[in-house]
């Protein structure tokens, strides 16, 4: 069975290389929804795949890009001194932060947050089944485990600063999925 939670964010990024010369040549934003699906073989004591109020740390990752500046790790060393010196939020990725590389980085960490979330009601075996990143109300890129071999990557790629950090309502959640 899979059920959805569904977050938002609101992000600003470019998309280099890409075909639109207005993406790939100025700082914008995009009001992104982000779907997060969960299946399991059993249902726990209270009928459900999982509660969703154990996502909390889900939460507080796809919020680590909310009025932040995604930024490429490709980015020209000048882009990436020029980013850092005026934004308070800088999320620092190694894969272009389009509605493709998010999808992928999301479900790769999303993946290991679930796989780290102990189990206390009766659940069975709960999985990351799909991310789904809207950047558009028409469009959206959606990741699995079977597309993580489009991109090799790990946890140590991805830098959040202190922006961010000191944002975090748990300080210790991103330690914990790097250290499980
Ligand atoms: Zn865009």
């Amino acid at each position: 069975m899979i059920i959805r939670k569904k977050f938002r964010f609101e992000g600003a990024h470019i998309v280099r290389n890409c075909t639109s010369q207005r993406c790939r040549e100025n700082i914008h934003g995009h009001s992104y929804e982000v779907e997060v699906f969960l299946k399991s073989d059993q249902l726990d004591n209270g009928f459900m795949v999982m509660d969703f109020v154990r996502l909390n740390n889900v939460a507080e990752f796809i919020h680590s890009f909310d009025h932040s500046y995604t930024l490429w790790d490709k980015e020209t060393e000048d882009v990436k001194e020029a980013i850092y010196r005026i934004n308070t939020r800088v999320a620092e990725i190694p894969v272009s932060p389009s509605a493709e590389g998010y999808a992928l980085l999301f479900f790769f960490v999303i993946d290991l947050i679930i796989a780290n979330i102990s189990l206390v009601n009766g659940e069975g075996i709960v999985k990351l089944h799909a991310v789904r990143v809207h950047e558009t109300l028409s469009g959206y890129a959606e990741a699995s485990a079977e597309d993580m071999s489009l991109v090799r990557f790990t946890l140590a790629d991805i830098r959040f600063n202190e922006g961010i950090k000191k944002e975090w309502k748990d300080k210790t959640w991103w330690i914990k999925v790097n250290n499980p």
